[in-house]
């Protein structure tokens, strides 16, 4: 199957179909639940045409201040342990920590939940400070054709980021790139894709799909469409089996989730947790998953498993700010 023409031709159908299968052979039927763990609201680049933090920039006179507290990143780290969910990487702006202070709270996170942990924290050299603690590498290259990336993204060049993730292959680390749809790219442009996955032997690709914000040019632009992510989606499965695949999905798209499921997503991603936990918007995704036929590790409902969980005195009052902030939006019935 040519998979480009098939989206050209919008065949989601078929290869949906086919993804689906090529999924459940290679990886079951567990969907995870992931999320990205910010460690600032801060990024030294800034310029990407279509992020949130371009258009904050500006505003924040001391970026020191936008880090957030080490503590409160450690206790979502905990927060996640107890409900079943995926640290997907920990990101932040570019900037805000200096390497070793990334690897310390790495250290810190994989002793909470006893997992690696993936960075998504920008462009750079400093890799073989890391060790067991980090899992695997990001790349945030966010769109595969490399003229639009670099209008798109003029202070992220690819090339960097295509050293540091051969440099993160060879030391033995995965490697991942994130992905956003909905950038002006078009079906052609996954060949683009394809090379790079292939190119650089890369173990993960997550999906994005544009979330317009104000102040920047997407502003008024539309969404992708469902049925041309789901497609996307599926082509990259039909191409590579093995891949791992997590997808983004925004709370005002969550009837994405679904195809995108059947389409070859592993995981799940984008959610704002602590305002969704236990509401209609957290059922709405178990129900998505359970619809696809698949089974969720990890809830987005349990409230016994978000209450029960260790102790750290340093880390204590953060988890009960999120616990409460999760259980306040919960209707009691
Ligand atoms: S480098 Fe990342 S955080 Fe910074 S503007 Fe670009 S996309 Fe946003």
């Amino acid at each position: 199957m040519d998979v480009i023409e098939s989206l050209k031709n919008r065949d989601i159908l078929k290869m949906i179909e086919r993804a689906g299968k090529i999924t459940l052979k290679n990886h079951g039927d567990t969907i995870t639940l992931e999320r990205a763990v910010f460690l600032s609201w801060w990024c030294e680049r800034g310029d990407c045409a279509f992020c949130y933090m371009s258009t904050q920039k500006p505003r924040i006179k001391e970026p020191s201040k936008a880090r957030r507290n080490i503590n409160a990143i450690l206790a979502e780290a905990e927060i996640c342990r107890r409900i079943g969910w995926n640290i997907e990487f920990l990101s932040g702006g570019y900037g805000s920590f200096s390497g070793e202070e990334i690897k310390k709270i790495a250290e810190r996170i994989k002793e909470i939940t006893g997992a690696p942990v993936w960075l998504n924290t920008g462009i750079t050299s400093e890799l073989d400070i890391y060790g067991p603690e980090v899992a695997g590498i990001t790349g945030a290259l966010e769109v595969a054709n490399p003229d639009l990336q670099r209008k798109l993204c003029p202070s992220k060049p690819r090339k960097d980021i295509i050293d540091m993730l051969e440099t993160a292959g060879d030391l033995g680390f995965k490697k991942g790139i994130t992905l956003i749809l909905g950038l002006g790219e078009t079906p052609e442009d996954l060949e683009y894709l394809f090379e790079f996955i292939r190119d650089l032997r890369i173990d993960r690709v997550t999906f994005y799909s544009l979330n317009p914000h104000e102040g920047t040019v997407f502003d008024d632009q539309p969404q992708p469409a469902s049925l041309y992510y789901a497609g996307t989606v599926a082509a990259t499965r039909i191409e590579f089996p093995h891949l791992e695949i997590i997808t983004g999905t925004w709370i005002d798209n969550l009837a994405n989730i679904g195809p995108l499921i059947l389409s070859g997503a592993n995981g799940i991603t984008k959610f704002p947790l602590f305002r969704m936990f236990g509401t209609r918007y957290g059922k709405r995704v178990e129900e998505e998953v359970r619809w696809a036929g698949r089974k969720l590790r990890g809830t987005f409902t349990d409230t016994e498993r978000l209450m029960t969980g260790r102790s750290y005195p340093e880390l204590d009052p953060f988890i009960e700010r999120y616990v409460k902030g999760c259980l306040k939006n919960i209707k009691v019935v």
